[in-house]
């Protein structure tokens, strides 16, 4: 056979498998340029920072509408959302999930300035991307809330999302890649304080910059780019 065809043939096996490859795993995030944080890093273990992040479990009932449909999942993205609510905190959201008011909605996790409360399993699908799509199929969810009820802080939410999502990184061993605003899987404007003209900008490089400075701490100071 003549090199040229193995060639091709090599070739043409190699793109059928990054298809299949891409398709399996979902897609490849843009590389986001951060400036790394100068802060020294403050060695600490996956559960002393979990602890910081006091993450407090409230699993919505098996049974109910929302968890009916949920399918086994291997995180391999994290996907940060913000609520688009300035009256509810994390565990008024969570009642609002418990109570079907929001249909079929649901996410792992919702953030505010006081806790991260957790609302189903890790190894479980949500729904809170793109409709059962990838983003749902194969992310961690992450809400960060905007009340302003108890005095709106929204650094302190943003921080302690930082600090989840670090953690989740490592448990889960995905990439700062992977660390995806829902802008990502639908162009929704979405998280909405950390987006620019509703695309990411220089506040979502913050927020990877704070995410990575945090993976460092319980990582040997290693980053994970991916
Ligand atoms: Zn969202």
């Amino acid at each position: 056979m003549a090199r040229s065809k193995i060639a091709l043939i090599f070739t043409v096996c190699m793109a059928a498998l990054m298809v299949g490859c891409s398709q399996q795993n979902g897609p490849r995030p843009p590389m986001v340029a951060f400036k790394p944080s100068t802060q020294q890093v403050r060695p600490r273990s996956v559960s002393q920072m979990k602890s910081e992040v006091r993450i407090r479990r409230e699993f919505m009932s098996p049974g109910c509408y929302a968890r009916r449909h949920s399918k086994p999942m291997k995180p391999r993205f994290i996907t940060i959302h913000s609520t688009a609510n300035r009256t509810a905190g994390a565990m008024q959201h969570r009642k609002a999930l418990g109570n079907g008011a929001l249909g079929k909605l649901n996410w792992h996790f919702t953030v505010d300035q006081y806790m991260a409360v957790q609302n189903i399993p890790l190894n479980e699908t949500g729904r809170h991307a793109d409709k059962g799509g990838p983003g749902d199929r194969y992310s961690i969810g992450i809400e960060m809330c905007e009340n302003e009820s108890r005095g709106r802080n929204y650094p302190r939410t943003w921080d302690r999302a930082a600090k989840l999502t670090a953690t989740l990184m490592k448990e889960y061993d995905i990439s700062l890649r992977n660390v995806v605003p829902h802008y990502f899987w639908t162009r929704k404007n979405c998280p909405e304080p950390l987006l620019e003209g509703g695309r990411p900008g220089y506040k979502w490089a913050w927020f990877k910059s704070r995410v990575d400075y945090y993976y460092r701490c319980i990582n040997n100071g290693r980053s994970n780019l991916g």
